[in-house]
């Protein structure tokens, strides 16, 4: 062994740096509750001292955790406490850091049998264990993916790949030049992420039949056209505003009549299908091909987690693999067949441990929860005499302001309290204060301290009206 090897097998076995990054990670847990939810502007400063020249030399491992808790730590976001509500992140639920953790250091690449065993098999138990609590179709096959967006790809991919192969044309043999022209019918609340999706498979946003939504962002069925073998339908279970859910039931029926494809965008929202008392929200979800759900945001497993489900395998296998000779395909699960991706994070792992911690009864209150909490926001600031614009059917709750100056000017002295995050967003073409509860850790102290803000707010001359 040279120098270099011997530094390296000396850190694997005197454990000093996985101490050291234990101890860091365990101070970092007990503040959470009272750190900056957003870092101060000096901790934000503070990350210059990562801009240096790459050294010549070998360091020693224990000196890079010691920079990294020092300058990175104060400049997260506290994203795994109770009161940061931007975007719709979600936290990390213990035991997914837990084997996180301990699966980290087994760094298994997750593309093949081959290549881990246990992750195949835990994919296979997560796919098993999602169609049972989202009650899909026997035939649905589940890829693990690095979120929404990208399950968003695989089955607009699967999509695309069936329903041109029905008209008799191969797409990946022959492309999408002289192919039949597929319909792309989307309202015009689809997300970012699928407008992306659109322009990377060659379709472009503009060949895209829009249609209209109604006021909470829900396509308005009877304005959908007749529908044929050509179409693709996008629908979404969770407006990333709004949270409201799309009509199913209705657009799924007419679809199948005619072979036409529904891919539902449940990123955060499809959760709601795994409650008691919120799955009403997902009629007829189950008559779709596709959808992609997040494990990283309303189910609270660490990033990167997000799945696609469909329920034709071959759609989905052929519209993601090369059939490259070098692959070893053994009778077990490849997980690869079902990604874009080869080498891959074995991400099942904590996904797995997610569901398998809560179980059903601990999903459907994790989920349930995080509704009511929504519900004690918007009670306790239409109290305060703000105007919540949305139906809080869901998780988000949407203010809004006399005019959008005032409604930024609220936004920021949020942030600027440090003691919650709230993000903006625009709402029919209106600035507007955008509230997302999805941490297992928001309590409903945290929901009355973030009241409180916005009234302190309101005290000191900073009003919405
Ligand atoms: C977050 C989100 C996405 C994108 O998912 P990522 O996991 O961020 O890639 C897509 N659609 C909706 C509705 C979302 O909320």
């Amino acid at each position: 062994m040279n120098r270099l090897q011997k530094q390296m097998k000396r850190e694997f076995e005197d454990k000093e740096l996985f101490e050291q990054a234990r101890s860091y990670a365990y101070e970092y847990i007990d503040g959470i509750e009272e750190m900056n939810v957003f870092p101060s502007q000096s901790s934000l400063k503070n990350l210059t001292r990562f801009d240096e020249p790459l050294q010549e030399k070998t360091i020693r491992a224990k000196e890079i955790i010691d920079q990294l808790h020092a300058f990175g730590s104060p400049a997260t976001i506290a994203q795994i406490g109770g009161r940061y509500f931007g975007f719709v992140n979600g936290g990390a639920v213990p035991v997914s850091l837990g084997v996180k953790w301990l699966s980290d250091i087994w760094d298994q690449c997750g593309g093949l049998y081959l290549t881990s065993p246990v992750n195949a098999m835990l994919e296979d138990v997560c796919e098993n264990w999602l169609k049972d609590i989202f009650d899909f179709p026997q035939e649905t096959v589940a890829g693990f993916v690095s979120g929404t967006s990208m399950a968003n790809l695989c089955g607009l991919a699967a999509a695309r790949f069936h329903l041109l192969h029905k008209l008799g044309w191969n797409v990946h043999e022959s492309g999408l030049n002289g192919a039949p022209k597929l319909r792309i019918l989307a309202h015009e609340q689809v997300h970012a992420s699928v407008k992306k999706t659109l322009g990377m498979l060659g379709f472009g946003t503009n060949s895209i039949e829009w249609l209209p939504s109604d006021d909470q962002g829900r396509l308005v069925v009877k304005e959908l056209p007749k529908l044929d073998n050509h179409c693709l339908i996008l629908l979404q279970a969770g407006n990333v505003n709004t949270g409201a859910f799309d009509d199913f039931d209705t657009v799924c029926d007419l679809a199948n009549q005619v072979g036409a494809w529904v891919h539902i965008d449940g990123a955060f929202g499809l959760w709601a299908r795994a409650t008691k008392t919120l799955s009403h929200l997902t009629k007829g979800m189950e008559k779709a091909s596709s959808w992609a759900v997040d494990g990283h945001k309303t189910l609270n497993t660490p990033y990167d987690s997000g799945i696609i489900m469909c329920r034709y395998p071959d759609a989905l296998v052929s519209a993601l693999q090369s059939t490259g000779e070098y692959i070893i395909y053994s009778k077990q699960r490849d997980p690869l067949l079902y990604t874009p991706e080869m080498s891959k994070r074995s991400r099942a792992i904590e996904l797995w441990a997610t569901m398998k911690y809560l179980g059903k009864d601990g999903i459907d209150q994790m989920i349930t929860t995080f509704h009511e909490r929504a519900k004690q926001l918007e009670l306790g600031l239409r109290k305060l005499g703000l105007k919540v614009i949305n139906d809080v059917v869901f998780n988000q709750v949407l203010i809004a302001g006399e005019n959008d100056e005032r409604t930024k000017e609220m936004i920021q002295y949020v942030q600027e309290s440090k003691e919650c995050w709230v993000g903006g967003s625009t709402w029919q073409e209106k600035q507007v204060i955008r509230i997302s509860i999805c941490s297992w850790m928001t309590s409903k102290q945290d929901i009355e301290r973030t009241i409180a803000v916005f009234e302190k707010a309101i005290k000191n001359k900073c009003r919405l009206y």
